[in-house]
């Protein structure tokens, strides 16, 4: 069984999340980067299932800058068998679309059974990509799944939502993308920081991909405008005296909060 899990690289939602203001791309220097908390729930599904089940091949896969290697091997530190890094000077910036036709010719270059995403990144936050991908290899997408349970054959899980919950299965090769209601990641220990260090890892370039992908050869969504956000005005402060009620009443009123 080979389980390929899309590896998305994302500043820290904890640290300060900026974007460059003259290319409106994510500021990659100034926030620390990570792996996105949503699908680093998915790798540890992967992971767990890769310890019951020998014969397992956990590959972690990620487009982003060569900047990108030490979050693609916190990765292997957890418990990926092996790293796949796509790096080209052709993506900078790269859109949804560009994304998903480099990360659907990796996956064909790669080879899988199931292919595990996260159901959107914490910072462009499409929620797209796993749904393009599973549509440009013609495979089934089982989306937001809170639950998993794989096999040989097929695999199957819940979609839970606020008001229903549905059980999904789908025959292999298949995707399926994980919701933040999913199981807690586990933390990379010592012993799997220094074994990450020995585990096989490629960095490949678009060629090598077998594919002729061109950011020219379909129309690219750009920004085309960018501007920060206004600082936060400072709130109305109500002071407690004789007026404090009647001035709350007021502010209330005015902002239509009564
Ligand atoms: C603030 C912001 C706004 C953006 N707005 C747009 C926009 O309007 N239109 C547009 O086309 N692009 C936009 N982008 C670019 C877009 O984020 C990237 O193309 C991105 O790589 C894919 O989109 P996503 O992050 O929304 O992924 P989603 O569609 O949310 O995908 C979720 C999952 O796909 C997988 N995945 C996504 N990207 C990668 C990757 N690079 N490597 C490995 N796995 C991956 C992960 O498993 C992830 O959990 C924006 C980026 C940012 C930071």
């Amino acid at each position: 069984m080979k389980i390929v899990v899309l590896v998305k690289e994302v500043p820290d939602t904890w640290g300060e999340r900026l974007l460059d203001l003259e290319t409106g791309l994510a500021d990659r220097v100034s926030s620390e980067r990570v792996i996105d908390e949503i699908v680093e729930r998915g790798l540890e599904f992967a992971i767990s299932f890769a310890e019951k089940n020998d014969g397992t091949e956990v590959i972690a896969l990620s487009m982003a800058p060569e900047e990108a290697t030490g979050t693609l091997r916190k990765a292997l530190a957890m418990g990926a068998d092996r790293g796949v890094l796509i790096v080209d000077e052709a993506l900078h910036g790269a859109d949804i679309t560009l994304t998903a036709q480099v990360l659907a010719a990796a996956l064909e270059h790669i080879g899988f059974d199931l292919i595990v995403s996260g159901d959107q990144s914490t910072d462009g936050a499409g929620g797209v990509v796993p749904s393009a991908v599973a549509e440009l290899l013609d495979i089934p997408q089982l989306p937001r799944l809170a639950t998993v349970d794989l096999n040989e054959k097929e695999v199957t899980g819940a979609h839970v939502t606020d008001r229903i919950t549905l059980s999904l299965s789908a025959p292999l090769p298949a995707m399926i993308s994980v919701s933040e209601r999913f199981a807690e990641p586990r933390f990379p220990n010592f012993k799997g920081i220094m074994a990450a260090k020995k585990k096989p890892f490629e960095v490949l370039g678009i060629a090598e991909l077998g594919k002729n992908i061109s950011v020219l050869d379909r129309p690219r969504s750009i920004m085309t405008e960018i501007a920060g956000k206004p600082p936060r005005e400072s709130g109305v402060k109500v002071t407690a005296d004789e007026n404090s009620g009647r001035d709350l009443a007021e502010f209330l009123k005015k902002n239509q909060l009564i």
